[in-house]
């Protein structure tokens, strides 16, 4: 049996078409009609209202929806602390500080109530509102967005929405990204869809697009030489990665009916009776496209080999694209998943199954010790007990029932 990874890419076969268009008519360069049509299928995606510029990651649409938000060296922002590091780090790159809030337990993400104290405690500690707030669509489970935006508009503090694991994700029907003042999409090579590498910022108008065009493109004006005035970035998308794009917008929507198939039967295994609980909608007003379909393990289940957890070094990347090339400098660390999880991963890993970790918060990350940050013990206890399992569009019903199997032939 093949091996069954945590989220694949699917290519349509339309991907390689728009990409021999690009070379036939000799458009290989960071702009063109693949570009241009990859924005237009964006947009027509999230409603039609707001005009989307593609760039080369979700990394830097969050940065650049930073600095159209008018972040500075000094600022704050409040950042979801349960989130992959691209949400917080791009406030570094700023100089301005990430102020981190934990999650609620519902949704998994942002506290509003956390997050309305963070504010105002900010505001009597450094005598400044912080400048953003960024909360985060988590495995593509939409947030509180509407207490999140009524903060948002009580301290006048503009939201950025991360979206990047939430392409497609609705809440009350309507697509994520488009609430906030700016969205982040991600296409890197194990989102919803790919482009290899790349990303899109959803802007409120017209006179926002054009900003952010700007800054992506160097910041340069309108002369017949280089002329800056700005500091801008070489953040455009290139016109082969949105051929590849175009191709997936053809069936986008089929992926994420995917996704959320095997959620459907992951949720009907794992309904807490012996231990394991899928993560779920909190409601109906939720729609989450089920990116990573994600389950939680009672500590009081014991697994298969849990007493010899973390005994040996981790062997390249835990499911990374990219591969680690820093030795650990310790075995454990001191917050970290429960041996059960631990062990648990390796089973799968041996029967052939990709399963990850949750993202460990980003206030327990040494870079961030120093950080401020609200927290509660929910993002903490998420990360203890938690396990992402393989969605995507290249897993069957059959390999979800063999990972469903495996792992409750792995309880003792
Ligand atoms: C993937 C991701 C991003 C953006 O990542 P890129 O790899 O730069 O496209 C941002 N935030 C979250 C939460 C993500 O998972």
């Amino acid at each position: 049996m093949a091996r069954i990874y945590l989220c694949l890419a699917h290519m349509s076969g339309k991907e390689q078409q728009f990409i021999q268009e690009a070379f036939d008519t000799n458009w290989v360069v960071p702009l063109g009609p693949n570009v241009n049509g990859f924005e237009q299928d964006l947009r027509t995606f999230c409603g039609g209202e707001r005009p989307v510029v593609a760039l080369c990651s979700g990394t830097a649409a969050v940065h650049l929806a930073l600095i159209a938000c008018g972040v500075q060296a000094g600022d704050e922002v409040c950042v979801q602390s349960f989130t992959f590091c691209a949400s917080s780090h791009p406030v570094t790159y700023l100089g301005a500080t990430p102020v981190f809030i934990d999650s609620e337990p519902d949704s998994w993400n942002m506290d509003p109530a956390l997050l309305e104290q963070a504010i105002i405690e900010r505001k009597q500690k450094t005598g400044r509102y912080p400048k953003a707030i960024i909360p985060v669509a988590l495995y593509g489970m939409p947030y509180r967005i509407e207490e999140i935006l009524a903060i948002g508009r009580k301290y006048n503090i503009p939201v950025i929405e991360d979206a990047a694991e939430g392409f497609g994700s609705r809440y009350k029907g309507q697509v994520l990204g488009t609430f906030g003042q700016y969205g982040v999409l991600s296409f890197n090579g194990n989102k919803m869809i790919t482009t290899s590498g790349g990303g899109a910022l959803i802007c409120p108008d017209e006179t926002a697009r054009e900003r952010i065009m700007w800054y992506a493109t160097q910041a340069r004006e309108a002369y017949p030489y280089y002329q800056h005035e700005a500091i801008g970035y070489n953040y455009r998308l290139s016109n082969i990665c949105a051929g590849i794009g175009r191709g997936q917008m053809t069936i986008v929507d089929e992926h994420i009916r995917h996704h959320q198939h095997i959620a459907d039967l992951y949720r009907k295994a794992f309904d807490g009776s012996r231990g394991v609980l899928f993560h779920d909608n909190p409601n109906a007003d939720y729609d989450s496209n089920f990116w990573l379909s994600t389950v939680t393990v009672s500590p009081d289940i014991h697994i298969a080999g849990e007493e010899h957890a973390y005994e040996q070094a981790i062997q390249g990347a835990v499911g990374g694209a990219a591969g680690v090339v820093h030795q650990a400098a310790t075995l454990r660390t001191d917050c970290q998943p429960n041996d059960n999880i631990e062990a648990l991963r390796i089973v799968m890993d041996k029967a052939g199954i990709e399963a990850r970790p949750l993202w460990k918060p980003m206030h327990k990350q040494p870079v961030y010790r120093n950080n401020p940050a609200y927290v509660n013990g929910i993002s903490e206890q998420l990360f203890a007990t938690g396990l992402c399992l393989p969605s995507g569009p290249m897993v069957s019903d059959e390999d979800a029932k063999y990972i469903i199997d495996t792992l409750y032939a792995a309880i003792r």
